[in-house]
């Protein structure tokens, strides 16, 4: 059996960093590999609207944005492969990425895995998940729920924009947070708090979602953190929007994370790891900023880096 041959560089991750670092490395005559794992085009493909993207005066939609950017890749040559990496061996050159069936060599590898929906674990919401009344997208269920009453869960910029696009559906939209503000950006938190459809239950934590022995939601159950009363919302959607999880699994170790799993570069770089040539971008490194345009900036320093890191290492 012939020998895989070795990549110049392989982008794992298609969202915003990992695209933006194909356009780069691919304009750079590279030759990039990129591969695709669970969720093509990343986070952005479930948002619809992308209103604070640079060059977009009218917003665009999410799952267009990623399109555009991936065909701005594939016309300077990257080329796209489906393969989910498991493990890697970094030990020596070139860099091993394993997956179930193969394994990628790489001269240099760009890490862009982001990061997925983190769930609230209440009894209930992994029984009802998917197809059953609980979500982490509304972009891509709300139009399941119209003249219904549903729940969003959180207090952030997600759970205040799943809460709006619900309203073009749902009849009400419970908006149930533990604290008794929301963490959203002033504009949003206003266009939230403010609107008609939505009613904000503040203080509250899901207990359970109901309605497991029927197959589908019949109710949220709430706790009052102050009081501690108890209490069910009649709702039969639940939008769980609490924040991510980065994904860095399969790449520690060797790379170092900080407490919440996101890898932690360098001192004094954002981008550049303790292995020569491995770069990470985007969300899974990134939990202060989070954007899909800080996400395409440190996507592009990486590969930067990667083809500067190439033409002293490379050959
Ligand atoms: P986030 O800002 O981390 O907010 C997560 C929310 O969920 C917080 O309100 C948090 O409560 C709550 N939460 C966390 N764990 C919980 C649990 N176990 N049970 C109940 N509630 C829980 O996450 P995000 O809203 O996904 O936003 C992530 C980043 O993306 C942010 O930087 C945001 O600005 C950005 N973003 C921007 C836009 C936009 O500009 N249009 C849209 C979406 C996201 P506490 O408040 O008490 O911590």
């Amino acid at each position: 059996m012939p020998s895989p041959s070795v990549e110049n560089v392989v982008i794992i991750g298609t969202g915003c960093a990992g695209l933006t670092a194909a356009i780069y490395t691919a304009r750079a005559n590279l030759n990039p590999l990129v591969l695709e794992g669970p969720l093509p085009g990343g986070q952005l493909t479930t948002t619809s609207e992308v209103e604070n993207f640079p060059g977009f005066p009218q917003g665009i939609d999410g799952f267009q944005l990623m399109q555009n950017l991936r065909e701005q890749a594939t016309r300077f040559g990257a080329r796209f492969e489906q393969a989910l990496i498991t493990t890697v061996d970094f030990t020596s050159m070139p860099r091993k990425l394993i997956a179930a069936d193969r394994v990628v060599l790489a001269k240099s590898v760009i890490i862009a895995t982001g990061a997925s929906p983190r769930m609230t674990g209440v009894p209930g919401e992994k029984e009802l998940y998917g197809g059953k009344g609980v979500t982490t997208c509304a972009t891509c269920d709300g139009a399941f729920y119209r003249k219904m009453d549903v729940a969003v869960i959180g207090g952030g910029d997600s759970a205040a924009e799943e809460a709006l696009f619900l309203t073009r559906f749902a009849s009400k939209v419970y908006l149930v947070h533990r604290r008794n503000e929301l963490r959203a950006s002033k504009i949003m938190a206003d266009r939230a708090t403010s609107h008609e459809k939505i009613v904000c239950v503040w203080d509250s934590v899901p207990v359970a979602v109901e309605g497991v022995e029927q197959g589908a939601v019949s109710g949220l159950r709430i706790r009052h953190v102050k009081s501690g009363v108890e209490s069910v919302l009649p709702v039969k959607g639940v939008f769980v929007a609490i924040g991510h999880l980065p994904n860095t699994q399969p790449f520690v170790p060797p790379l170092d994370v900080d407490e919440n799993g996101y890898f932690k570069p360098l001192p004094g770089s954002q981008i550049q790891t303790k292995v020569p040539g491995v770069y990470v971008a985007g969300d899974c490194a990134d939990h202060v900023y989070r954007q899909a345009i800080t996400a395409a900036g440190m996507g592009c320093a990486a590969a930067i880096e990667a083809e500067r890191w190439l033409a002293e290492h490379g050959s």
